[in-house]
């Protein structure tokens, strides 16, 4: 069955932003649902979705609205994976509007899987001001990240992944990093099987302190663990515990084969979101920002 799952980062999400975060990851899910529907590739559908929540200047830590690093400025990581284990990906760029779309290019036009900074802009046909990124909630949160004011609103990273018709799975992933961080700084994000992974069995996008979910291998974990027969919720729960361990917080999304739909967070907040239809066609959604640290498992 045709199913979407995205997020929108796990991280600090205030009361009164989480209307426009509730409307961007209702547009994103249209956005992607509507490939799926059509009988689209599960790697459009990622696409479709995490293109939408990059453009989305009120919600989303991604593309325009990406969180400044320490110098005030974006940086950028994305990546895309397929089940055929292609991978593309960028890191460290700072003129594209859409960086997801960007590491489709690598993965399509290149041998290569992680281009970085210059040599993967050279890639991009078309280029913006680093400054047409920057929102003025982004410069706002950094303003407080300098003056070290008291919990800055955190990262929300977006992402998706998707199951289709014919049962292909994908994984997307974009991201501004983290709040202040140093230039040059690569997470999870980009790296397949610390925040982005698919293979045939599973595709899943991780949001949180990156160290951590690369040090941890967290997507490709999760993989591993239901591979070997590990119920859902234990091995989300699994992954965030080695997460914690590592001195991290954060969430993760993933869809399996069988539509069965996965995700958990043990941050203050998680953006998150699915819509799927049965092989019955019958269309079932949900979408929220919850602030209760859970993991859901939708059989
Ligand atoms: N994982 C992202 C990073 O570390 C940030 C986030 O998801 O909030 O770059």
């Amino acid at each position: 069955m045709a199913t979407l799952v995205i997020h929108g980062g796990a991280g600090r999400i205030a009361a009164p932003r989480r209307d426009a975060y509730r409307a961007g990851l209702r547009a994103a899910l249209d956005a992607g649902f509507a490939v799926l529907d059509d009988g689209g590739h599960a790697v459009d559908g990622v696409m479709a979705a995490v293109a939408c929540m990059e453009d989305d200047a009120q919600a989303f830590n991604a593309g325009t609205g990406s969180a400044l690093t320490s110098l005030g400025t974006v940086e950028c990581d994305a990546a895309l994976m397929d089940d055929t284990g292609r991978a593309g990906a960028v890191a460290c760029v700072t003129r594209i509007k859409n960086p997801i779309q960007l590491a489709r290019r690598v993965r399509d036009a290149t041998p290569h899987v992680l281009l970085v900074g210059a040599g993967a802009e050279a890639l991009s046909d078309t280029y913006v001001d680093n400054a047409s990124l920057i929102t003025e909630g982004a410069r706002a949160a950094w303003e407080r990240w300098k003056a070290r004011d008291a919990d800055p609103e955190g990262s929300a990273t977006c992402g998706a992944v998707a199951v289709d018709d014919h049962g292909h799975l994908a994984a997307a992933t974009s991201t501004g990093g983290v709040l202040g961080q140093l230039p040059g700084r690569v997470g999870d994000c980009p790296i397949p099987g610390a925040g982005t992974w698919a293979d045939p069995r599973v595709a899943v996008s991780c949001t949180g302190r990156g160290e951590s979910f690369l040090t941890t291998s967290a997507a490709r974990m999760l993989a591993v663990d239901l591979e070997a027969g590990m119920g859902g919720e234990h091995a989300v729960a699994e992954r965030l515990a080695a997460v914690r361990q590592a001195d991290g917080e954060g969430g993760l999304i993933a869809v399996q084969r069988d539509g069965t739909i996965l995700y958990g967070f043990d941050t203050t907040e998680m953006a998150w979101g699915w819509r799927r239809r049965s092989d019955a066609g019958e269309l079932e959604e949900a979408w929220d920002v919850s602030d209760e640290a859970s993991i859901r498992v939708v059989p």
